[in-house]
C-alpha cells in the first residue's frame, strides 16, 4: 500500500483503502455521524434493520495490527455505537463487532466496528 499525498482530517489517506476513500468523499456512502476522530455510515449490505460502521479516520488494518497508540481510539469507536444505538432506540439489544482476519469474514482491511441491531440477534453467531 502506497500513502497518497492527501491529507484528510490531519490522518494520512491510504489510496488504495475503500474505507479511507470514503472518509476523503471520494466515494459515497450514507453518512451516519462524523467526528474529528471517526466517520460512521450505512453497511452496503444491511444485516440487520441497524447495521452501520464505524470507523477510526486513522487507517488501521484490524485488532491485531493496532498498537497501545491505537487503544483508546478502539475503545471510542464503542461508545460512538453506544450513542447511535441510543439514538436509534435499539438499545434493548445490539451487538458490536470488530471482524478480524479473513476467517471471520472481515473483507475490508480498514478497522471498522460494525453495529447490527433492531431485530433479536441470535448468539452463538454464525
Ligand atoms: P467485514 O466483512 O467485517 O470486513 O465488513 C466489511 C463491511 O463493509 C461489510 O459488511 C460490507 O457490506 C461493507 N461494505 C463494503 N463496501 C461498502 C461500501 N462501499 N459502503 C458501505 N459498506 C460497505
Ligand atoms: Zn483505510
Amino acid at each position: 500500500m502506497s500513502f497518497a499525498s492527501a491529507l484528510c482530517y490531519h490522518f494520512p489517506v491510504m489510496s488504495d483503502c475503500l474505507f479511507c476513500n470514503i472518509i476523503a468523499g471520494k466515494i459515497p456512502a450514507k453518512k451516519v455521524y462524523e467526528d474529528d476522530r471517526t466517520f460512521v455510515f450505512e453497511d452496503i449490505k444491511p444485516q440487520a434493520p441497524t447495521h452501520v460502521l464505524i470507523i477510526p479516520k486513522k487507517h488501521i488494518v484490524d485488532i491485531k495490527e493496532a498498537t497501545e497508540a491505537d487503544a483508546e481510539i478502539m475503545g471510542y469507536c464503542q461508545l460512538v455505537a453506544a450513542k447511535i444505538a441510543k439514538e436509534r432506540g435499539i438499545e434493548r439489544g445490539y451487538r458490536t463487532v470488530y471482524n478480524v482476519g479473513p476467517d471471520s469474514g472481515q473483507s475490508v482491511f480498514h478497522l471498522h466496528l460494525h453495529l447490527l441491531g433492531g431485530r433479536k440477534l441470535s448468539w452463538p453467531p454464525g
